[in-house]
């Protein structure tokens, strides 16, 4: 994760706590992307790239939606912004307020989440926000990293249980469905 964004706390706005951005990327999802890193993570994978990023108490910064799509906006060069992590589904609520902002401005959103899709549809509730997020996602890659299945043959993906999903039409037809990324 390369930067910060400044901390702005006017009441009443909608709060992340990040681990970092990088503000363009070809390796974290389709085409030139902006990447929001949430801080905060319960899987626990072994052999996990970012272990910094798992402490929901230590580590990290707190930023808004606002700093975060100002950030978004001064790069004309991004088609679409990525959540990773971290676990971007333990600040779902927060991050659906996000994309929304995002898709405003023509760009599409997609996620990284150690639960899988399933996981997600069918845990989803009121209180966590999942399937409001999942509304606002094209694609989401899920599952843990699994270190014994590590492949760096698959796009965007570290290990062979992940899947790229193509979100809108799994939701439309009730199925997963597998983006043709795959
Ligand atoms: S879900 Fe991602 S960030 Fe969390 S432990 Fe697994 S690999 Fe690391």
């Amino acid at each position: 994760m390369s930067d910060n964004l400044l901390i702005n706390d006017r009441p009443g706005e909608t709060k992340l706590h990040l681990a970092g951005v990088i503000r363009e990327s070809i390796v974290d999802g389709p085409g030139w992307r902006f990447v929001v890193f949430v801080q905060g993570c319960p899987h626990h994978c072994k052999g996990c790239q970012n272990p910094q990023t798992w402490s929901f108490t230590e580590g990290g910064y707190d930023t808004t939606v606002e700093n975060i799509m100002k950030a978004v906006k001064e790069n004309k060069l991004i088609t679409g912004v990525t959540f990773s992590g971290g676990e971007p589904f333990t600040q779902a609520k927060a991050l659906t307020v996000l994309a929304k902002e995002i898709r405003k401005e023509g760009l599409d959103v997609m996620a990284f989440s150690g639960w899988t899709f399933e996981e997600l549809k069918e845990g989803a509730n009121e209180e966590n926000g999942w399937m409001d997020l999942l509304r606002e996602l094209s694609l989401l890659i899920d599952g843990r990293f699994i270190e014994e299945q590590l492949t760096l043959n698959l796009r965007f993906r570290g290990s062979k249980n992940q899947r790229i999903i193509d979100v809108q039409r799994s939701l439309a037809e009730g199925k997963t469905v597998l983006s043709e990324l795959n």
